[in-house]
């Protein structure tokens, strides 16, 4: 055991992910098997400047495997962000004996947590939690799994109804810029295109998938695309709109899957990532490894310095557009 350490803080931080808790439990436990005390900071960063932090023990963290959400709450803090906000949060750390702190979230969470330890003595483990699977270094994230089989379920629902009323349906899913999710879920709903940023040319998305499949042969079609925040010319809205003026025989539809996608009992899949994860967390800690997050590629646990899991764009394989490309016919 890294000999200055001897309590460790853990969060989660940002967007809530399936799994979440299973990663709680497994930092914890493993964490006190090991010999360390352990405290939970709730509601994210909002917790070390306000002081809501309690003691773990192993009791504390059972029964929530199969649970959703997170017992330690989440939330976004802006005032992290700032040179006060983590003035006060050093102080904190300080004020609780808390040498270590685990965090559990996607990009902007890392993002905090790197910022934090290259300033303050606070060593800081990152655990990939997000349903957007968008960091770089790990294979999976968190949650992923979890939000990707929501969305199989829904658009097979949703199938259903396209295919009695011969429509177009656009469904719009989580991802912010990465297309992940809509990208493997339309692959395995059986979709019938995918429109994501990553596929992002000149040519257009929209042209492409009606001259290649769905003007010739089919009369109902799904098109599942990522929600891109900020990009106006993003969004299943924005392309149902386009097809009501450039296609006016087409009836079209949006079902915008929205937060049902973050919800639920994390899938096997997540559970046993997530125990996965969380173990390595704390072994990271007693290798004295320094802000890093703990991912996983090829089965493998591996560290990934956070400069990295940050900054880099993860990229999708391309062989996944081109499956979905001739499936979808
Ligand atoms: P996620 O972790 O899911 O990507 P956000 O991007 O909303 O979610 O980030 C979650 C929180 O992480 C923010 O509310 C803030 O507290 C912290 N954070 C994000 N970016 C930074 C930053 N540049 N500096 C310090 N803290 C940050």
């Amino acid at each position: 055991m890294a000999t200055e350490i001897k309590t460790i803080g853990v969060l989660t931080s940002g967007g809530d992910a399936p799994g979440m808790n299973a990663a709680i439990r497994a930092v914890v436990r493993t964490a006190i098997m090991r010999g360390y005390s352990v405290k939970g900071i709730r509601h994210g960063y909002n917790g070390l400047l306000t002081g809501d932090i309690i003691d773990m023990n192993l009791r504390s963290v059972s029964e929530i495997i199969h649970r959703g959400g997170t017992i330690l709450y989440t939330a976004r803090c802006l005032e992290f962000k700032t040179l006060e906000g983590q003035q006060r949060a050093a102080q904190a750390c300080r004020d609780n004996g808390i040498d270590a702190l685990v965090v559990i979230g996607g990009d902007g969470s890392l993002t905090g947590a790197r910022i934090f330890a290259e300033e303050y003595p606070v060593t800081c483990i990152g655990l990939p939690g997000t349903i957007d699977n968008d960091l770089y270094g790990t294979d999976f994230t968190i949650g992923y799994d979890t939000a990707l089989n929501t969305i199989v379920e829904c658009v097979d629902k949703i199938r259903d109804t396209a295919t009695s009323h011969d429509r177009i349906f656009f469904v719009e899913v989580m991802g912010r810029d990465a297309g992940f999710l809509a990208q493997n879920s339309a692959i395995a709903s059986g979709a019938e295109a995918a429109i994501i940023p990553e596929d992002r040319t000149d040519a257009d998305q929209l042209e492409t998938f009606i001259g290649r499949g769905f003007r010739k042969t089919k009369n109902s079609s799904i098109v599942i695309v990522t929600e891109s925040p900020g990009n106006k010319n993003g969004g299943a809205m924005h392309y149902a709109d386009r097809v009501k003026r450039e296609y006016p025989g087409y009836d079209v539809r949006v079902s915008i899957l929205g937060h049902l996608q973050r919800g639920g009992a994390p899938s096997a899949n997540d559970r046993i990532l997530a125990s996965r994860l969380g173990e390595a967390a704390i072994q990271a800690l007693m290798e004295d490894q320094h802000n890093i997050m703990v991912g996983i590629h090829n089965n493998e646990i591996v560290y990934v310095p956070f400069d990295q899991a940050i900054k880099n764009d993860k990229p999708i394989d391309k062989n996944l557009i081109r499956v979905l490309n001739e499936l979808s016919i």
